[in-house]
């Protein structure tokens, strides 16, 4: 699909046309499947120094509420997530260039050493990019040694929208558009898989939406290393930013996202950031996976979103509700 059709679409397509287009294009790819993961969150640390205006995490070193994990920590919450049923462990954490690239492969090897088999799907690019200016080493070579600690994947974080004028107003600090990509291709040619996600719901404009789309398309046919892309609805939280996002807007979101995207294999509804019932809409408009039970969501919860411990049984019987035949493993589609 053209730019011009996809931006067609999304001011002026309804709901049903296209949700049609959208569910035919799940069904061809997944039929009556609809995936899950039995995860977990270990968030190493809300200290972060990007202080992006969207974000309702983040503390100042020194904050009465700031904290650091320290990799027995870690180990320790992994065991216990293990033993309940995760199999897969995610861990990002705030932007602290104080850190050491010896603490995330230590943190990493601690998580790996709980068993189990985890799966470890951690790090969005900018976490790694500091990584890789922390320590002088080239992104590749960062990259490769978090693989051999026991990175499996990278979450697809930090995306937010590909419109620099846009993301200097809500992420000013992060990496910028073409180096978010840049970067993702030098970890798809390291050979690790990615998600993909885009922020909505903010200032982005129509266009922005569409050609962040693109883009990720255009690296997909280049490296297809992405997995699944993963829209996040913005949250206000305690933001100055207002959120226009809206259930409708959600739909539209996860409808021309499966359009546009023919060559991603999943588009991925967190259930932690739309909740039961909107995910299980969502499964009708071109999603195919609702995430994980991500016990321990900090990020999401400290920007509003309730904390839920869900189960396995309960996330299958989300999907099975809404119609779809559930399929669980981890977030690598691996059963
Ligand atoms: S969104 Fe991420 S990078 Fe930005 S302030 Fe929050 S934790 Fe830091």
């Amino acid at each position: 699909m053209e730019r011009g059709e996809a931006l067609e679409l999304l001011e002026h397509g309804t709901i049903f046309d296209m949700g049609k287009r959208a569910d035919s294009a799940r069904r061809n790819l997944h039929g009556n499947i609809a995936y899950y993961s039995v995860n977990a969150a270990v968030t190493y640390s809300n200290i972060c120094q990007t202080l992006c205006p969207i974000c309702s995490f983040a503390r100042r070193e020194g904050s009465e509420d700031a904290y650091l994990l320290t990799p027995a920590q870690a180990h320790e919450r992994a065991v216990k997530f293990a033993e309940k049923g995760a199999r897969e462990i995610h861990i990002i954490g705030g932007m602290n260039p104080k850190l050491p690239l010896d603490y995330y492969l230590d943190f990493v090897r601690s998580v790996k050493s709980a068993g189990y088999g985890i799966n470890i799907v951690a790090f969005t690019v900018s976490e790694c990019v500091l990584m890789s200016r922390v320590s002088g080493k080239p992104l590749d070579e960062v990259l490769k040694m978090l693989m051999e600690a026991g990175v499996n994947a990278l979450p697809g974080g930090g995306a937010e929208i590909f419109d620099d004028s846009i993301r200097s107003k809500i992420s000013p600090n992060k990496l910028r558009a073409e180096e978010w990509l840049d970067a993702m291709r030098t970890a798809h040619l390291c050979g690790l898989k990615t998600n993909a996600t885009m922020l909505y719901g903010h200032i982005e404009t129509p266009e922005s939406v569409v050609d962040h789309l693109l883009h990720l398309r255009g690296l997909q046919d280049e490296t297809g290393g992405f997995k699944a892309f993963v829209p996040l609805p913005y949250r206000r939280g305690k933001s100055d930013i207002s959120s226009k996002s809206s259930g409708i807007y959600d739909i539209k979101i996860t409808a021309l996202a499966r359009i546009v995207l023919d060559n991603f294999p999943h588009i991925r509804v967190p259930i932690t950031h739309f909740g039961d019932r909107q995910a299980q809409v969502l499964l009708n408009f071109g999603a195919d996976d609702i995430g994980g039970t991500h016990w321990m969501e900090e990020v999401a919860v400290s920007a509003g979103a309730k904390r839920m411990e869900r189960s396995e049984s309960f996330m299958r019987s989300i999907i099975s509700v809404a119609g779809f035949d559930p399929l669980g493993g981890n977030s690598n589609y691996a059963h």
